[in-house]
C-alpha cells in the first residue's frame, strides 16, 4: 500500500514538473536572445542598461509567423507578411537608444509592423503610441502585444504622414519606414527637446538614418548610419 502511495506522489511530482516548465518559456529562446543581445547588441556599441535589459526581456519570437520562429534572434530583419519585415534586433536596440528615454516620456512611433519595436519601447516609458498602414498587421500586432499583457501601448490603423494629432506633442518620434523628406506633420508634433529617428532616403536604396533634435521649433539633425527599411507609402486620403 505504501509502495502505491510512493508511486503515486512520485508520479504527481513528475506532472507538476512538467506543468510549471510548460508554462514558462522555452530556455532555448531566452539562451538565443542572451546570445543575440551579447554578440549583436552589446558588442556593436549599444550600452544603455534599460535598452539592453528590454532587449533581454521582450520574447521577439512571439513577433514573427511561427514558421520562421527558429530565425528569430538572427543579425538580420525577417518577413513579417504583406511584404513587410521587422527590423533586425541591432538596429531596433541603435534607434531606441539614440531617442534617450525617459520613463515619464510619450513616444509616436510609425510603422507598427509586428509591434515589436512598440514593445522594447514601452519597456522603457510611459506611452506608445504606434501607426499602422496596414490593416492586417496593425490588428495582428495589436493582438500579440495584449497577449503579451502590454497596457501602454495604443495601435492606430491610418497613415502615419499625419501623426497623431490628438496624441500630441511626443517626447519622441520613431519611424521605422522611409519617406524620402521628414514628414513636417511628426516634427511639428514632437516637443521642444524631443528626440525623432528616421530612415530618409528613396525607395529600395539606402537610407541615411537621420537623428535630430528639435531645437527653436526646428530640428538639429545628424546622420548617424546607412541603412535600409521598406518605404514609407503615402495613404489614399
Ligand atoms: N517597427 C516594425 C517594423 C516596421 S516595417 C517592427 O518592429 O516589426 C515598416 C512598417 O511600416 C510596415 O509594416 C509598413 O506597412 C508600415 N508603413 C509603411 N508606410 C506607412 C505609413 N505611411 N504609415 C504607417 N505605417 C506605414
Amino acid at each position: 500500500m505504501r509502495r502505491i502511495a510512493y508511486f503515486l506522489i512520485f508520479l504527481s511530482l513528475i506532472f507538476f514538473a512538467f506543468s510549471t516548465t510548460s508554462a514558462r518559456e522555452p530556455d532555448d529562446f531566452v539562451h538565443l536572445r542572451e546570445q543575440m543581445v551579447q554578440r549583436q547588441i552589446v558588442a556593436r556599441g549599444v550600452k544603455d542598461p534599460k535598452v539592453i535589459k528590454a532587449m533581454l526581456k521582450v520574447p521577439r519570437h512571439l513577433f514573427v509567423p511561427e514558421a520562421r520562429r527558429a530565425y528569430s534572434y538572427g543579425d538580420y530583419p525577417l518577413p513579417i507578411g504583406e511584404g513587410q519585415t521587422i527590423s533586425q534586433p541591432y538596429i531596433v536596440a541603435y534607434m531606441t537608444e539614440a531617442l534617450d528615454l525617459r520613463p515619464d516620456d510619450k513616444v509616436l512611433e510609425i510603422g507598427t509592423g509586428s509591434g515589436y519595436q512598440a514593445a522594447i519601447l514601452a519597456e522603457l516609458v510611459k506611452e506608445v503610441y504606434t501607426i499602422e498602414i496596414i490593416e492586417n498587421l496593425g490588428k495582428s500586432a495589436r493582438q500579440t502585444l495584449r497577449a503579451l499583457g502590454y497596457k501602454n501601448i495604443y495601435v492606430k490603423i491610418g497613415d502615419g504622414y499625419k501623426g497623431w494629432p490628438k496624441k500630441a506633442p511626443f517626447d519622441a518620434v520613431i519611424v521605422t519606414c522611409a519617406p524620402e523628406q521628414v514628414p513636417q506633420a511628426l516634427i511639428d508634433q514632437l516637443n521642444e527637446g524631443g528626440r525623432t529617428i528616421i530612415p530618409v532616403g528613396r525607395t529600395g536604396g539606402v537610407q541615411k538614418l537621420v537623428r535630430a533634435v528639435k531645437k527653436g521649433g526646428r530640428l538639429k539633425t545628424e546622420n548617424v548610419m546607412y541603412v535600409r527599411f521598406v518605404p514609407m507609402v503615402k495613404g489614399n486620403d
